[in-house]
């Protein structure tokens, strides 16, 4: 995503540009992640449709799902989307040079189909892989986000290690198709980072789904058994599946480019290529954007910084990312969409914190039936009145906190949300009722 978006522009500009992509155009996002999961996440979703029918007096013959179709049509739309980017990216007047390129030093790059190339500019915008963890007996059993979008035949039964997006999102993608599941987490609740009222939310609702979470354990051991597996536990117990996934997080992708000859370094804390506010690596004349910097691994703000260098070096405009409050949603069922600060943060930095929350069954669910509740919850700076923070789970969170992103990058403040008429009946008009705090936070001045 960054790599294809610096492309365009810095063509734009009239430079001379040449993208090397040893596999498919479009990256993680379009090829492995955000577009495919969110396909099958539309798949999943039906399910929840289904069972909310018959409350509206629908009835509907037992439905069946064929995953080969799924698979195949989403396949489709991959290859539409990647024929889209190479095309994009070529009439921006970029070349396209489908070989894996690694660093001779700072100016020279080598192909993989043999020829030396010299750059003026050199971007690395090579994202990022799954990481499994230390290795564990049966490990070579374990697939991850890789492979799950190619799989033959829906697994009956799957374990997911994991307590993050990842993990998540396909814990209820596979849970609306039909599959039983098993999320192992080995920390105490699902979602560290998160505010604490989202994580306890979130598990809630997806073990009323019907999802397993085991936390406070690890897979200790996989065991192949002809086609089926036993995932074994650091608790001592065991769960049979028909996969056994691991999404236990995402390393730079950073092997075999040949960052020690350009004498590139990496950032001690987190891995990735080390860069300044400019996305400049300490060698000046190459650059890192996206995951491979391992800062915050969303697609859009790689998508910003991408933008940003070929506007800065090749645009003749200084442009830094700001990374702060920035949205995000994670896709699950129902979603989770989030902003700014969480309660805990909020109260680390902040001596007056007011927080406004609810929880409530969707007047959809009255009528169907359902037992899902939303939740939604503001952290209001108690002496500014600015909203710090805003915290959904619900249908369309996504959606919605792409909208509340906007009021509070703007410094929106508590009042200027309740000035705002409600939108009625809707569930995001519970952001402009919400009344009176739930919670107020007043730390005392240290003596
Ligand atoms: P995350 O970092 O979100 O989650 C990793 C999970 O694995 C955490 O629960 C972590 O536990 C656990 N974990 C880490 N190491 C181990 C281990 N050795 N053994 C057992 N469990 C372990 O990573 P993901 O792989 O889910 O996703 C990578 C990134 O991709 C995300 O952080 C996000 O930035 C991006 N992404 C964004 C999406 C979106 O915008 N909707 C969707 C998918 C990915 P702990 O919390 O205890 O560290």
């Amino acid at each position: 995503s960054g790599g294809v978006r610096a492309a365009r522009i810095a063509a734009g500009y009239g430079s001379s540009v040449m993208v090397a992509e040893e596999y498919r155009m479009g990256g993680t996002c379009v090829i492995r992640g955000c577009v495919p999961k969110k396909l099958m996440v539309y798949a999943s979703h039906v399910r929840h449709e289904l069972d909310d029918a018959a409350g509206f007096g629908w009835t509907i013959p037992e439905a069946t799902f064929d995953w080969s179709t799924l698979i195949a049509n989403k396949d489709k739309e991959i290859a539409r989307l990647e024929a889209a980017y190479t095309f994009n990216v070529e009439k921006a007047g970029a070349t396209i040079v489908k070989a894996r390129v690694t660093l001779e030093d700072a100016h020279t790059l080598r192909l993989s189909t043999g020829e030396s190339v010299r750059a003026k500019y050199i971007l690395i915008a090579t994202g990022g892989t799954p990481n499994h963890g230390e290795a564990i007996p049966g490990i070579e059993h374990v697939i991850s986000s890789n492979e799950v979008f190619h799989l033959k035949t829906l697994p009956k039964r799957i374990v997911i290690q994991g307590g993050g997006y990842i993990a998540l999102e396909f814990a209820c993608i596979f849970a609306g198709l039909g599959a039983d599941v098993t999320v192992i987490y080995r920390g105490e609740n699902i979602l560290r980072g998160f505010d604490e009222d989202v994580r306890k939310h979130v598990r809630s609702e997806m073990e009323k789904a019907g999802i397993t979470v085991l936390t406070g354990c690890i897979v200790t051991k996989v065991e192949k058994h002809g086609e089926s597996f036993s995932a074994h536990l650091s608790s001592g117990s065991s769960v049979a599946a028909d996969q056994v996934m691991f999404a236990v997080g995402r390393h730079p992708n950073i092997k075999g480019l040949g960052l020690d000859k350009a004498g590139v370094a990496l950032n001690p804390v987190n891995g990735g290529i080390a860069v300044n506010e400019f996305s400049q690596t300490n060698v000046p004349n190459i650059y890192a954007v996206g995951d491979v910097t391992h800062r915050i691994n969303l697609t859009p703000v790689a998508i910003r910084e991408g933008h940003a260098f070929a506007d800065t070096v090749f645009g003749n405009r200084p442009v830094q990312v700001d990374h702060a409050d920035i949205p995000t949603a994670v896709f699950t069922q129902p979603e989770v969409g989030t902003v700014g600060l969480t309660e805990a943060e909020a109260l680390a930095q902040y001596t007056h914190v007011d927080i406004y929350k609810t929880d409530f069954r969707s007047l959809k669910s009255t009528m169907s039936g359902s037992q899902s509740r939303v939740l939604m919850k503001l952290i209001v700076d108690g002496s500014t009145d600015r909203i710090l923070g805003c915290h959904i789970v619900g249908p369309e969170a996504g959606e919605l906190i792409q909208v509340v992103g906007i009021a509070v990058k703007m410094k929106a403040t508590k009042a200027d949300f309740d000035g705002t008429m409600a939108v009625h009946p809707t569930g995001a008009e519970e952001l402009v009722t919400l009344r009176t705090p739930t919670t107020r936070h007043v730390r005392q001045a240290a003596e």
